[in-house]
């Protein structure tokens, strides 16, 4: 069982960020992170919902096939499943870890990250009985509200202090934003000292 406490630090050290894109796979959107990423020779961590997930088994494998990780991010995004059922939530985590390893072509989730943030001690360990360690964040883009490509950029700059993982999103609607913040902001931060890694297990 891997560690049940939520990960935020990075395994390249204090100095690293650990990118993670929530919400996808999404046809539009991540194959143009995924340029961005490759641009700059990050990796990161893509969060995908099951269902997502069964419908673009191709882009599944093409996030992996280019060295990214997988994350759980349960099967329907039901930001109040904390409220419902054990049942329920186990269904949620466990059904989406299958879909996303089907879909990736054998290849497991190697975190889980509850939908809106709102983990239970329960989900946390059926998520870490899985063998997917519960990944929180510690920088929140607010990129899904749309505030603009220079307030997403700012808000990253100014939360740095806060922590390693930064959340960001390829799926959910129009990632325009996204994709202009991470153009300006991964090879400033690379220019600024900072490493890219991921998420400690
Ligand atoms: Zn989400």
């Amino acid at each position: 069982m891997v560690n049940m406490d939520m990960a935020h630090a990075s395994d390249r050290g204090a100095r690293a960020l650990n990118v993670t894109i929530d919400d996808g796979p999404d046809p539009v959107w991540t194959p143009r992170v995924l340029k961005v990423l490759r641009d700059n020779g990050v990796k990161a961590v893509f969060c995908m919902i099951g269902t997502s997930a069964a419908q673009h088994p191709e882009l599944v494998r093409q996030v992996v096939a280019e060295g990214h990780r997988l994350c759980d991010h349960s099967v329907h995004h039901d930001t109040a499943m904390d409220h419902k059922a054990t049942a329920y939530q186990h269904a949620e985590i466990v059904d989406a870890q299958r879909m996303i390893e089907q879909a990736s072509g054998g290849v497991k989730p190697m975190y889980y990250r509850v939908p809106g943030g709102a983990f239970t001690p329960y989900s946390r360990q059926i998520a870490a009985s899985l063998g997917m360690r519960p990944l929180g964040w510690n920088i929140d883009t607010d990129d899904y509200k749309l505030p603009g490509v220079q307030a997403i950029i700012n808000t990253v700059e100014r939360e740095l202090p806060n922590g390693s993982t930064v959340l960001f999103h390829d799926g959910g609607g129009d990632r325009s934003q996204t994709v202009a913040a991470l153009t300006d902001l991964l090879p400033r931060l690379k220019a600024q000292g900072y490493a890219f890694g991921f998420p400690l297990r």
